[in-house]
């Protein structure tokens, strides 16, 4: 398996491997970068064919991190874990008890939270044995469920990219939302109540149904919503919405959503901006989950509680950068997702500086 020669290895600061042979823990917790603060991501649990995909996965999310922390304007750096498992069939609380003392031997280096397949519950095993765990439930500095700061900077960004391209407020746009979860059913009560017309798909035919009585939204199959009239789409779904096969039939000229991942590759986001649509980077736009998060670990650290005035603080200062992001592609005609990954590493390095400084 190759590591430092990786083409998902970018200058990471360390990579830490555990197994549990009582337990059957295997994880990599992958550090990469403590330049802004300790390392902060989530905790994920996946059945990776092998264990160079966990490897693949804990480089590409613990990179992904820092570049999202930074471009919140956190005090921290970026992490991942992945646990390589099936989390139907081989969670057990001793397993996250190993991965609590997994986390405790990172020495503080890394702050874990839930992901996909790990819930609150999982956590608070690994809480028994290690301090760095946040998206606990229960107590003062609790943040609980992110989603609903995530869809707030989500909504925010996409009144700012509709004003910026289209010259005009929400009222009266029809926006296509794709995936209506935890954050696009936050996000459609939010666009509704600014009176956008809203189109909606999911493959959850309760979700709909919820979301189309509350917003009177017009239901479409999930194949048919890159081709509807729109002037945004609003991926809130899975990664990769914006393909090249998809690029050519949407109608929108804002792409602007809560899903991580949204660009299938670069050169679709180089595409996108050729043909004049604004794309939010999708790391940018929804940092509003992690700030939450974020809050938490002030507060943990602090041993104080959860402040939602610092937390709308920074959610207010994001706008502000995704401004940035769009005014410096405009001035240098160059694709959204370039300058903000650029901005990024600005950021990152700054912090880099600074740490080296003090
Ligand atoms: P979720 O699982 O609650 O919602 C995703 C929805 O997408 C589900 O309703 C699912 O049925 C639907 N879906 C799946 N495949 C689909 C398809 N092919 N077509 C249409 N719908 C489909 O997840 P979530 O927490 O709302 O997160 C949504 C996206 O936002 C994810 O990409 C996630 O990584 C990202 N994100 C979430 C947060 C957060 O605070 N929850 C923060 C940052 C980023």
């Amino acid at each position: 398996m190759t590591l430092f020669d990786s083409p998902d290895f970018e200058g990471h600061e360390a990579i830490h491997a555990f197994s549990d042979e009582a337990t059957g823990l295997k994880c990599i917790i992958a550090v990469h970068s403590t330049a802004r603060g300790p390392a902060a991501g989530g905790c994920r649990m996946w059945p990776f064919p092998t264990s160079e995909d966990a490897l693949q996965d804990a480089l590409r999310l613990s990179r992904a991190m820092s570049y999202k922390n930074a471009m919140a304007d956190l005090d921290l750096g970026g992490g991942k874990a992945v646990i390589i498992g099936d989390s139907r069939t081989q969670k057990t609380p001793a397993l996250f008890e190993a991965f609590g003392r997994a986390v405790e031997a990172v020495g503080g280096a890394y702050w874990t939270a839930e992901d996909v397949g790990v819930s609150p519950a999982d956590l608070m095993h690994a809480r028994k044995h290690t301090r760095y765990v946040a998206g606990l439930e229960g107590h003062p500095a609790a943040s609980g469920d992110p989603s609903p700061v995530t869809a707030e900077g989500v909504f925010r960004g996409v009144q700012l990219c509709v004003r910026r391209r289209l010259g005009r407020e929400l009222d009266g746009v029809t926006v296509a939302l794709q995936g209506v979860g935890h954050v696009g059913a936050y996000l459609a009560d939010k666009l509704h109540a600014a009176g956008a017309r809203l189109i909606i798909t999911d493959v959850n035919a309760d979700a709909l149904q919820a979301v189309a009585a509350r917003t009177g939204a017009q239901v479409v199959a999930p194949d048919e919503i890159f081709d509807v009239e729109a002037e945004v789409f609003a991926p809130c779904a899975l990664g990769g919405a914006v393909s090249a096969e998809t690029l050519p039939r949407l109608k929108a000229k804002v792409i602007a959503g809560g899903a991580n991942n949204q660009l299938a590759d670069p050169a679709v986001g180089k595409t996108l901006f050729d043909l004049g649509l604004l794309y939010a980077p999708d790391y940018v736009i929804n940092g509003g989950g992690i700030i939450n998060v974020a809050g938490e670990i002030r507060a943990l650290d602090a041993g104080t509680a959860y402040d939602p005035a610092w937390v709308e603080g920074k959610l207010a200062r994001l706008m502000q950068t995704l401004e940035e992001v769009l005014d410096r592609s405009a001035a240098e005609k160059r694709p959204t997702h370039e300058v903000a990954g650029e901005m990024a590493r600005e950021r990152i390095a700054r912090g880099r500086a600074a740490a080296a400084a003090a």
